[in-house]
């Protein structure tokens, strides 16, 4: 019997609209200049939706 571990230390981020996990890394990330400063959205690659709190969905 083969015994596969997986190392699961990369932080994934559950998607708000299709509930994918999303490794962080594969997000897509787009810096907002606004008044007070810039914000980071993160796009989902699966289905494309927008979310600005990333950390919000950490699994
Ligand atoms: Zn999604």
């Amino acid at each position: 019997m083969v015994i596969v571990t997986v190392i699961r230390n990369v932080p994934k981020v559950s998607c708000p609209d299709c509930g994918q996990e999303v490794p962080v890394h594969r997000l897509e990330t787009q810096t907002v200049a606004q008044r007070e400063g810039f914000t980071t959205n993160y796009r989902c690659p699966f289905c494309r939706a927008d979310f600005d709190n990333a950390a919000q969905h950490m699994v």
